[in-house]
């Protein structure tokens, strides 16, 4: 069964606003089985609205529309998908109770005719419940092109259109006949596209799957697609296999989170020291729910005084070999452990771009410290990108060297010097 999209929204085509709406969508169809076939955005006109509900229709057999069924003029999106269908829209007492309620508990008086226009539901259809605002989803069936296509409307903002996927959508869809596709994948750390394709696609010759990658800061992301669920894990058990040790576990997408568990397994605290990323990796680690019980903070040591004041780093050692040097990584993590006292830390100290660069010392060139259990080791990295990725993949690899070290040894508590 064909999937297709329509989001609307004039800010969409802007840039102003990021569509938000069709990366969770994508994401929860690709993970039920019946991933979305087409998307298209379109600004708020009746024409732009009219010609991409005909553009989709061509193969769609479901379409979902987001956006535009408030109460203003401006919002006909069932207007015209009702008349592209040639459905008309009746009046459900059932919904105009609800308008009337949601409109009597933000103001006082009469509830205004224009707000009825949310009471509209498509002929032989029915509402979707919003638990949040006044604009019910709508769904409904048409004979359309020689087949019975199924249309639905969500409202436009993600705090509304999130809720109603999840309880309304996805289950209808769900029991829709489909042919399944199921995806699965997981995340090699530290490593780039071509690397990974040459080291899985040996292995995967005589799979019926499809292939795809990802590249992420944290490395990249390999996904598997295929009609038979016990065909498609069993490819990716081989893939993973044939990626070595920087395939993480199933069900880990997050780098940082990863680290977190295993953090809490060993009983380890952790910390950071970061120059080039700028508290970047305190700013993710501090994203995760929970994680006080084990990241003490990050000292974030931008300027060269206070590698020297506040982690220790010789004047002398700045002076001679740079303050983006391997001994220079090596001290801010072994320091940071001390001054943050922590089990363990990483530390991050590299030219970001985009000047600043020098023939010995260029652009993405960055080490990265690891503090465990006693031993501090670097890493040498030349990142490519804009400061942007160099940051991201800079904080990333460290991380990453910790979660490595982490996983090949035993550490356990309270060695800190
Ligand atoms: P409302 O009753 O608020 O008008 P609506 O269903 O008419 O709801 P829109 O007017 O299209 O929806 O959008 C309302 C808000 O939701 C806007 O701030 C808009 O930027 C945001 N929004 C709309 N579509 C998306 C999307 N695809 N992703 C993220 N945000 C979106
Ligand atoms: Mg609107």
């Amino acid at each position: 069964m064909n999937i297709a999209v329509v989001c609307t929204g004039t800010e969409l085509l802007k840039g102003s606003t990021v569509n938000s709406n069709l990366a969770r969508l994508g994401a929860e169809m690709t993970a039920s089985g019946i991933p979305l076939a087409l998307e298209i955005a379109v600004g708020d006109r009746r024409e732009e609205i009219g010609g991409a509900i005909s553009s989709a229709m061509k193969t769609a057999d479901v379409l979902i529309l987001c956006g535009g069924l408030g109460p203003t003029r401006d919002d006909i999106t069932l207007d015209v998908a009702a008349s592209f269908f040639g459905c008309p829209l009746e009046r459900s007492p059932e919904l105009e109770k609800k308008v009337v309620d949601f409109w009597h508990r933000i103001h006082t008086g009469h509830c205004p005719e224009g707000q009825l226009r949310q009471a509209r539901v498509p002929k032989g259809g029915h509402y979707l419940p919003n638990p949040v605002g006044s604009a019910s989803g709508l769904a409904f069936s048409s004979f359309y092109g020689g087949r019975m296509r199924h249309v639905f409307l969500l409202p436009g903002p993600p705090t509304e259109f999130v809720p109603m996927m999840h309880d309304h959508l996805l289950p209808e869809l769900l029991e829709l006949d489909h042919d399944r596709r199921f995806t699965c994948g997981f995340l090699a750390a530290g490593v780039g596209e071509s690397f990974l394709s040459k080291a899985v696609e040996p292995a995967l010759e005589n799979y019926p799957v499809e292939i795809a990658y990802t590249a992420v800061p944290e490395g990249t992301k390999l996904f598997l697609e295929g009609d038979d669920p016990q065909i498609v894990s069993e490819a990716l058990e081989r893939a993973r296999s044939s990626a070595g040790e920087d395939a993480l576990p199933a069900g880990v997408t997050d780098l940082y989170a990863y680290l977190v568990s295993l953090l809490a397994e060993r009983h380890l605290s952790f910390g950071t020291a970061e120059s080039c990323t700028g508290g970047l990796i305190g700013t993710l680690m501090t994203d995760i729910p929970g994680v006080s019980a084990f990241y003490k903070g990050t000292i974030v040591s931008y300027a060269n005084e206070v590698k020297r004041d506040v982690l220790g780093v010789p004047q002398e050692i700045l002076d001679t070999l740079g303050a983006v040097s391997e001994e220079t990584a090596s001290l801010m993590a072994r320091n940071a452990a001390r001054v943050l006292n922590c089990d363990c830390a990483v530390s991050t100290t590299g030219i970001a771009g985009p000047g600043g660069g020098t023939p010995e010392k260029p652009v993405g060139l960055v080490y990265v410290g690891c503090f465990l259990a006693g031993e501090t080791t670097v890493l040498k990295l030349n990142l490519r990108g804009g400061r942007e990725a160099i940051r991201r993949r800079a904080a990333a690899r460290a991380v990453y060297q910790l979660v490595k070290r982490l996983r090949s040894s035993n550490a356990q508590l309270h060695q800190n010097q």
